[in-house]
């Protein structure tokens, strides 16, 4: 019998899960052809979520849950997860029932026919402000122009992935994660399924303006370096102007002298090239961190408890 794995990592979603969850259990129940097993991720949450996961494993074997040491974000919970679902293939799903369950079997009928990552495509972005739609679009366009691998939009983490995949994830250790650019990165066989998103059921969503502002950086930077082609760039075409310039500044004091002038000039310059000079010292900056980062080689997360068991030695069991 195959085993199918379905990934939730949680924040903060006490009052999400016991509406999750009765759903979960309308689907394993209606396909009792396959094994199941719910890979909860707790991430760090302040809110009563553990003790709602525990309370379901307690009177529902199929519920496994990873209890992380503090808030890690959700690339970090799903690489949590990736770790330790044990299925032929894996279904991530949020859980605040933007991802309708009741997709998965359709997911899973493409998946029997032979493909490996199925990803399910939003018709709708649900209930989000106008302000939020705008720039996540205007995201997208910028990291598809500067980048080879193909960016699909309105196509987030709920898909199912097959073993071949999940495996292939695992061995994308870095720290600094950007999961949607890797699914296109690890390539395979794709196929996309439309659905409508619907609102968040319960709580509040995770992110803010300026934690999705840090993710947009993270995920350019981290998919391509083309901002660091694009500051050579800026530098050899000012370079080039101020050659241009130079000579006209030459040829005009040779022909009309030059009386001390130009002081707005001076300091437009000054204060434009000043300003070029830093944004790609900024931009060079953004990239030596992530090497600093993924040079200290620390794990990329902590459990606390896998489970009901304490975990004393981290990724012990994960030697694969
Ligand atoms: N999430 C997480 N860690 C975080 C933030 C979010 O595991 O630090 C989970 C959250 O519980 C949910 C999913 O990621 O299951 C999507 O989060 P959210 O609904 O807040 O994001 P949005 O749908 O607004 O993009
Ligand atoms: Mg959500």
């Amino acid at each position: 019998m195959k085993k199918i794995s379905i990934l939730i990592p949680c924040h903060n979603e006490e009052k999400s899960l016991p509406l999750l969850y009765p759903e979960l259990v309308k689907l394993m129940d209606g396909h009792p052809d396959y094994e199941w097993e719910l890979m909860f991720v707790n991430d760090g949450s302040k809110d009563g979520t553990l003790q709602e996961l525990k309370r379901l494993r307690a009177t529902d074997q199929r519920v496994n849950y990873i209890d992380l040491s503090r808030n890690f974000g959700k690339e970090v919970a799903m690489l949590a997860g990736f770790d330790y679902v044990t299925g032929d293939c894996m279904v991530i799903i949020d859980a605040d029932l933007q991802h309708p369950p009741t997709l998965i079997p359709e997911l899973i009928r493409w998946w029997e026919q032979g493909y490996d990552d199925v990803y399910a495509k939003r018709k709708t972005r649900g209930k989000e402000s106008w302000l939020r739609k705008r720039l996540s679009l205007r995201f997208y366009k910028i990291l598809q122009s500067s980048s080879r691998f193909e960016v699909l939009q309105n196509v987030g983490d709920f898909r199912l992935l097959d073993r071949c995949c999940i495996n292939a994830l695992r061995k994308m250790r870095e720290s600094e994660r950007y999961t949607k650019g890797m699914y296109s990165w690890i390539g395979f066989k794709k196929k996309d399924v439309e659905f409508e998103q619907g609102d968040r059921v319960a709580g509040e969503s995770s992110w803010n303006y300026r934690q999705l502002f840090s993710f947009a950086i993270d995920g350019i930077t981290s998919f391509t370096s083309a901002p660091l082609r694009i500051s050579t760039v800026v530098g050899f075409v000012v370079s080039l102007l101020a050659f241009l310039y130079m000579i006209y500044v030459f040829i005009k004091a040779l022909i009309w002298g030059d009386p001390v002038q130009g002081y707005p000039t001076l300091v437009i310059l000054i204060l434009f090239l000043g300003g070029i000079q830093l944004l790609s010292l900024g931009i060079i900056g953004e990239y030596i961190g992530r090497i600093y980062n993924e040079t200290k080689n620390r794990p990329d997360y902590i459990v606390r408890e896998f489970n009901d068991d304490k975990v004393v030695n981290q990724l012990e069991k994960l030697k694969d």
